[in-house]
Order: structure tokens, then sequence, then C-alpha cells
């Protein structure tokens, strides 16, 4: 459908946190022609498979294209006048704390920095939260307890420059594609051995050097083991350490650590002689790390091998966390986190409260963390939330324990959602359904994996009465009588706010500052090149902290002890299985874009069970079966796959279906709504459940 002539506009793949850069081109008919962009520093030219199909997701039927009021058309006047209105008359009548937000990742930073001003600095609460809570929060909460900033240290040219790479918890070859083909291409030009530490055998094992079928929660234990030898082979960096703080405590931890990894001492040992023998070392890690009731310790484990070295912020050194969603990096950075300030400014430290609640001139500012995603639901189901504004999410599919998770919504008060589709599990729930522009067809920035900031252009007309997020939230914010705070003209305005008040968290000391694009006029935001932070008056993107300078009050880097922890549920008679879930190649997230693709859909066309032949043959199980599978939170119904990529007692199945009708894949119904202690992200990868054939 490339119609020839148009001109090609540059934007970026709205799927996952790779960020990578695309070129529009439409057809003058409501299709459009996407390609690689050459020129974009996260990819190159390279697409994956989803990124390739976007052309194929841009079509109309499944659309919202007018404001719903109890499932009546109405005008957008009506619509968030009621919206404005309700969440006044709350906070009036109950506190700020009775109104939340839960929004995503798939939020543009814009639209994320108007929702965040508006719950925290006027409406007066802290409750506003995300879906990638249960993406990355052990990442940010260990980078903070690290770095004393939640800071990326490293780039994605540290993948090409590497003789080592270590994924953790992380199958980037099916889940960030194209940084995987990156780490291939080093491979071949340099011989860059892989390691991959997956309880699984996963598509990423396929060009890996070696694979370690770790216990699942078993990598704190690991990476404690690798400190240790770490030690023992005098392979720490001194002068590095002397940037640090907390060593002798993190090596006392390592040594007394029992902790079950499931290998052998072989392939411990063979581990360890790599990783300590490899000077260019980078360890990238993903939601198989971050999604565990120990998570947060997971992180600083890591963390603290690559500061005992000093492999951090080197050419083809560092930890790196590889983030979920195009722009959950744009939503840590505004501060969309129920525990964070915009521009990585602290909740918790009464200075930067001041310096924000100034420079908003803000009525109000909350002085402790709200709620986090599980605990704002379970607010939600006890009635102590009775106004929610859910945007771009799909809870009620993709909260654990989603069947809880999807009757308190449905008890809810007042429950606002906008998104593109009212054809989702949570929208059906919504009594203010609000049509929302989709990708392509609004403007705005994201940062990627490696703190690039990218520009989404629109190139297609909204359908409808759709509008953009922030343009919603403004006019809400202003109808709640804020109406110099959210007078915004446009994605331009917003975005110049918030550099200007990223310079007061630079000059506080902060990792976030994007001051020097304070200045942008609308043609230079319209023109905006892909860029790395901070970008200052002196300085533009790099890598933190080769320099050995960190965020914490002395400056100095914190080595966490860390003590390694099985998950918090554990198998029994009634449940003997551990489930693991995750992504598949072709799909993303509750399937609302992809699932519109024919191409796409085939690569796996149903959700499934993965079991091991021996756990199959004892349970009477053939491939293609149905299998009921059971928690004591939910079930589902899957189709059954025997391999041997999962091993005894243990099962994988996909995240992404929503049905209800056999083969069902609601698959977080099953998932406990067990949190790490500090980040409070839900632990994905170790329900407990039970097998039977159908
Ligand atoms: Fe899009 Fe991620 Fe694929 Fe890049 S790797 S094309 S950002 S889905």
């Amino acid at each position: 459908s490339q119609g020839p002539g148009l001109p090609e506009t540059r934007s970026t793949c709205p799927y996952c946190g790779v960020g990578c850069g695309v070129l529009l081109r439409p057809n003058g008919a409501g299709g459009l022609a996407v390609r690689g962009d050459p020129a974009h520093p996260a990819n190159y030219g390279r697409l994956c498979s989803k990124g390739s199909a976007l052309g194929e997701t841009v079509g109309l039927g499944h659309r919202l294209t007018a404001p719903r009021v109890h499932g009546v058309e109405t005008g957008w006047d009506d619509a968030l006048q009621l919206v404005a209105d309700r969440f006044r008359e709350t906070v009036a009548a109950h506190g700020p704390d009775a109104v939340a937000f839960y929004v995503s990742g798939q939020l543009l930073t814009e639209d994320y920095y108007v929702a965040n001003k508006l719950m925290k600095g006027f409406i007066g609460s802290a409750n506003i939260d995300t879906n990638s809570r249960l993406c990355m929060a052990s990442s940010v909460a260990g980078h903070r307890r690290a770095f004393g900033t939640d800071t990326v240290p490293g780039t994605y040219e540290d993948l090409d420059a590497a003789d080592l790479v270590v994924l953790v918890g992380s199958n980037l070859a099916w889940c960030h594609p194209v940084l995987h083909q990156r780490v291939m291409a080093a491979k071949q030009a340099r011989g860059t051995r892989v390691v991959v530490i997956d309880p699984r055998r996963t598509a990423s094992c396929d060009g890996a050097d070696l694979h370690l079928a770790i216990a699942p929660g078993g990598d704190a234990a690991l990476f404690n083991r690798l400190l240790c030898a770490i030690h023992a082979g005098g392979a720490t960096d001194a002068a590095f350490l002397r940037h640090t703080e907390g060593f002798d405590a993190a090596l006392a931890a390592a040594r007394a650590d029992r902790g079950e990894t499931g290998l052998s001492e072989a392939e411990i040992a063979a581990f360890c002689r790599l990783w300590i023998g490899t000077e260019r070392v980078v360890t990238v890690y993903s939601q198989g790390v971050n999604q565990s009731t120990s998570g947060t310790d997971k992180v600083n484990a890591i963390l603290n091998c690559h500061l005992a070295t000093g492999r951090i912020g080197r050419p083809g050194r560092g930890p790196f966390s590889v983030t979920g969603q195009p722009n959950a990096m744009g939503g840590r950075e505004v501060g969309g986190l129920a525990n964070m300030l915009a521009c990585h400014l602290d909740l918790e430290n009464a200075d930067h409260r001041a310096a924000v609640r100034g420079f908003w001139r803000a009525p109000a500012m909350p002085d402790a963390p709200g709620l986090k995603a599980v605990d704002m639901f379970r607010a939600v189901g006890a009635g102590r939330v009775k106004a929610l504004w859910i945007i771009h999410t799909n809870p009620a599919v993709s909260m654990p324990e989603a069947d809880a998770v999807r009757d308190a919504i449905a008890g809810c008060d007042f429950v606002v959602v906008s998104d593109v589709t009212g054809a989702t599990d949570t929208a059906r729930l919504a009594h203010v359904l609000l049509p929302a522009a989709a990708w392509a067809e609004k403007d705005g920035t994201v940062t990627n994996s490696d703190r690039t900031i990218s520009r989404q252009r629109a190139v297609l007309p909204a359908p409808g009465a759709a509008r953009p997020d922030w343009a919603m939230l403004a006019e809400v914010g202003r109808r709640m009588g804020w109406t110099a705070a959210f007078d915004y003209a446009g994605p331009a305005e917003i975005f110049r706010e918030y550099a200007a008040l990223s310079g007061i968290a630079g000059r506080l000391g902060r990792d976030f500052d994007i001051s020097g694009l304070s200045g942008l006029d609308d043609a230079g935001y319209d023109g905006l090149a892909p860029l790395r932070w901070p970008v200052t008056a002196t300085r533009e993107g790099g890598r933190f902290f080769a320099d050995g300078a960190f965020f914490h009050e002395g400056g100095r880097a914190r080595l966490v002890a860390v003590t390694s922890r099985a998950p918090a549920a554990q198998t029994s008679a009634d449940h003997p299985f551990r489930l693991n879930t995750g992504r598949v190649r072709d799909q993303w997230h509750t399937m609302t874009r992809t699932g519109l693709s024919a191409k796409l859909s085939a690569h796996l066309a149903e959700p499934f069970l993965d079991i091991h032949p021996a756990d199959a043959a004892r349970l009477g199980l053939a491939a293609a079966d149905l299998a009921e599978v059971t928690s004591a939170h939910g079930r589902a119904i899957l189709r059954v796959r025997i391999t041997d990529a999962v091993q005894p007692g243990q099962l994988f199945a996909p995240m992404h279906w929503t049905g209800e009708t056999a083969p069902s894949g609601r698959i977080d119904a099953l998932v406990a709504a067990a949190t790490d202690p500090v980040s409070g992200q839900p632990e994905s990868k170790a329900a407990v459940v039970s097998v039977r054939r159908m």
C-alpha cells in the first residue's frame, strides 16, 4: 500500500523498549508502509517481525471513535465534565487518596507528564501507578539503591563492543529482537560470547555459547557466587571500589548465602571463569530478574559484581536493564510511578518536593508514596479508591490475580477508561469510555532502554472524535479548576516545560537533565532527531559512572548485601508445578494491536502450555491435548506442547491471550499477587499450579 511520491516521516516503533526508528509512508487511503529507519541509532534500519507488520495494524475496524457514558455515545464536553465533577466530588468527600490513575508504558512522555502533574501536584495524591510496575520496577529500585538514581549507565553500543554478553532472565531473541540481532552481529564480527541464564531453553539459546538452566529465583544466589569468585580471584578493582561503599558487607552476605541455583559446581565455575576473565562484559537483565518477590535483590546482586570490578560506564562494560514497553523509561523519567517525583527527583526528599511544587505552582504535593499497582487494585476492591482512571492498559487481564482485579474494577464507584478500543476486558467495565488517538495519529516523545529520546509523529488522522491523552488529561485539569496550569497548546509546550523542570533536577544533583532542550521552538520539536540524555548546555548523551561519580549523598555507589530467596509460593501436593509466564515472538501485551495482523497471528495461533515429556507422560497428556491449569487464584485451558525446553516440574505459558472459551489463556488469573517488598513488582514467573487433561 505504498503511495509513490508521498514523503516518509520518521517515527518510533510502539512495541518494545528497544525503541527502533521507523519510516512511515501513508498511502492517502488510511494505509501505511513501514520500514526501518537507517539513521536511527537503536536499529540502523533493522526491524523485527512486529515492527515490520505495523502497517497491517492501523485499520480502524476495532476503534473507539466517540466518548461513551454508560455505553451511550456522547460529546467530549459532557464526558469530560462528568469525569472532572466525579473526581472533584470524590476528593472533596473522601480526600485525594480516594482517587487513582493507572497508566501505561504505552503513553508518550508528554501524556505521562500531564497525568503525573495532575495527580501529584493538583489533586494532591501520589496514587498514580503504571503497568510498568509489572515490568521493570525492580530495576528502578535496584538502580536507586546502588547509584542513588534510576540511571541506566550504558548504551546499545556497549552490546556491539562487548566480548561477553550475559542474558539473565531475558529471552532477548523474542522480546527485544533487534538488540539480539546486534548481539549476534557482534558475535560474528568480534567473536562475542553469549551466556543465557534462564530456567527455559529459549530462542536466545540458539546463538549462545552457554545456557545455564537456573532454578526459578536462583539468580541472586548465582551472582553472589560470582561476587565471591571475583574476590577470591583477585579480580576486584581496588581503585574503583574507592568510589563505592558496602563491599565488605555484600561479600559477607554472598559468602553466607546458601541459596539454590539448580546448577552444578562445574557450571557455576565455568560461568565465573568466563565472566571474570572477560574485561568487556555486559550483563543484560529483564523480566526474569524483575518479576520476582526478590527482584530488587537480584538486580543489586548483578550490580554488585559490576561495581566490584569497575566494569561499568565504559565501552563494552556494564549492567544493562532492558525495558519491556516502548516508553517505560519515559514514564520513569516523568515520575509516573507512585513512589517517584518528576525528573528522577525523590518523593521522600522535602527539598525535591518543594522544588517541583514551586515550579508547578501546585496547590498540593503528597509527601508519601501512593499505591503501587497491586495495592492500588486491592484498595479499589476494598472500596478505598472510589474513582479510577485507567489509561491505555488492560489490568482486568494483565494484573496478577486478574479475576479479582476484574471484580474490583467492576465494583468501583466510578471508572474511566481511555483507550483506542472499547473491546478490552477493562474497557467493558468503564462508566466513561474515552477514545484515544493511537500510534501514528499523535505526536510526542518516548525514551528507549538506552536513554535515547525519539519522536513519535502523527501521519494519519485520528478517527472520529479520538484525541491524544495529554489533551484529555489537561482538559480535566482545567475543568477541575486549574486553568493556567493545564493550558497547553500542544505536546511541544509540554515538552519544553518538562525540560525546564529537569534543569532544576540537574541543579539538585540528579542525573536526568534535558534542560538543553527547554528552549526548543515548535519547529525544533517537530524536527527533533533521536538523542540520548542528559542534554545540557555542556553535555549530550554518553555513559554514566566511569568517573566514579554517583548520585548518593557523598557521591559513592553502594553495594547491597543480598541474601537470595526462593519464590514466595512453594509447590505442594495440590499445586506440584512451577508455572513461568512470558511473551512470544510475534505478539504484544493483550494483542489489541498485534492481533490485527494475520501474519503475526500465524506464528502461534493459540494459548499453549509447554510441559516436559516426562511430566506429560505421567499425566497422560499428548501433544495438542487441552489441559486445565489451576492455581489458588484462577484457571486456564491451554493447548499442550510437549518439549524439553522446560525442565521437569516446570511449565511455560504465554501472557497475551484473553479469551474465556477453550483454549482460554487468561494466564495472569493464575498468578498470585505476591510482590517484591522494595519495588512492589509482582512475581509473574513462579506461580504454583496443578495440571490435568481435559
Ligand atoms: Fe519494534 Fe522492538 Fe521490534 Fe524494534 S525490536 S521493531 S522496537 S518490537
